[in-house]
């Protein structure tokens, strides 16, 4: 495997000052760096960088590098030979340093988990919306212990192990200098107390599992797919922290003869050969109750009719949908005699065929196509 330039790996020119190869190094190295970047080959990324800057920001080395390359006398850069290089405690203050050390103290409040509860409601109760309450399983501080974890009358004790800060930082040693690894402590499992007598109800965990019943109002319009958060009836916050939010995710059921696209309300109106040919006053259902409906005479099959405003009231208040009634005509199946015999007499006296049917279609065809 051939070596990439050092200068092609920090991206910097060959006349870069040392402080533009700092920079350089300073953001690829963070970039890279595996404590930050799990992604496979960002190991093997962050030492080529390492040792990219470990010869350019050294003169002799750098000189030497600018004249022979890889191949410099004295067996090359990379096989080892690495003094230890400054610099590194620096950049991992500045990972974990300000704002990110605060986050890391397992006695700082922290806003619980959020919960999702997915409910089935009806196609009815979507449109009109509905009071209604749900039992949820829900982890509630433990009443016995107030939440410490604790036997009622004796306290946690903070971790000899981390003294309290829930993490264990290990220094190792490689041939690109100290590293840092931070881990959770395993004697407290990174909460920074230990509990010597624990609370018989909770078993130290601080929380038990309860059904808490929760009222919640369906809102009218609600669409399947669609959320509502009711705020504060998520998890308990930690350490006097705020508790989560709960969403509700709504699965809204399939009605029988509605059909619902956003706001409006699609029905199909199955209508009788007589009635689409002579038209009709009809009867429709819509989700707000029946509504009549004037069916021309010679309405087609697939044809479709709006009925202003009998849609959903939009959920976020922005006006009314409306009901689209497409139309069905039935033809006729188990005919008697005398009904086939008014169809005959039916299509002798009308005669028209569709002119698709005609000879002179066929004639249009064939020129288009050629053979036939
Ligand atoms: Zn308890
Ligand atoms: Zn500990």
């Amino acid at each position: 495997m051939s070596k990439r330039d050092y200068y092609e790996v920090l991206g910097v020119s060959k006349s870069a000052s040392k402080d533009e190869l700092k920079k350089a190094y300073r953001k690829l190295s963070k970039q890279y760096h595996p404590d930050i970047n799990k992604e496979p080959g960002a190991d093997e990324k962050f030492k080529e960088i390492a040792e990219a800057y470990e010869v350019l920001s050294d003169d002799t080395k750098r000189s030497q590098y600018d004249q022979f390359g890889h191949e410099a006398p004295g067996g090359g850069f990379g096989g080892g030979g690495f003094s230890g290089f400054g610099g590194f405690d620096d950049i991992f203050s500045t990972f974990f340093g300000g704002g990110s050390s605060r986050r890391s103290d397992p006695n700082a409040p922290r806003k619980g988990d959020d919960l999702q509860y997915r409910m089935n409601i009806s196609f009815e109760d979507a449109v009109f919306g509905k009071q209604t309450e749900v039992e949820i399983p829900k982890e509630e501080s433990c009443d016995t212990c107030k939440g410490s974890g604790a036997k009622p009358g004796t306290s946690a004790k903070t971790c000899g192990n981390c003294n309290g800060s829930g993490q264990i930082n290990q220094a190792v040693e490689t041939p690109f200098g100290r590293m840092v690894n931070r881990r959770t402590c395993s004697t407290c499992s990174g909460t920074g107390k230990i509990i010597p007598e624990k609370c018989s109800t909770c078993h130290g965990a601080g929380t038990v599992q309860k059904k808490k019943k929760i009222k919640v109002t369906i809102p009218a319009g609600v669409d399947d797919g669609q959320q509502l958060r009711v705020s504060g009836q998520g998890e308990p916050g930690k350490n006097g922290g705020p508790a989560g939010d709960l969403y509700i995710l709504f699965n809204v059921r399939e009605h029988e003869y509605f059909e619902r696209d956003g706001d409006d309300v699609y029905y199909e109106l199955k209508l009788t050969f007589p009635q689409a040919a002579l038209g009709d006053d009809i009867e429709v259902p819509t989700v707000h109750g029946k509504v009549k409906l004037k069916i021309p005479a010679g309405t087609q099959s697939g044809e479709k009719f709006r009925i202003k405003d009998k849609g959903i009231k939009n959920v976020h208040g922005y006006g009314q949908g409306h009901q689209y009634v497409i139309v069905r005509v039935l033809t006729p199946t188990k005919l008697t005699e005398k009904q086939k015999q008014l169809l005959r007499d039916f299509a002798e006296i009308s005669g028209d065929i569709p002119e698709e049917q005609g000879s002179s279609l066929f004639e249009r065809l064939k020129k288009t196509f050629k053979g036939d």
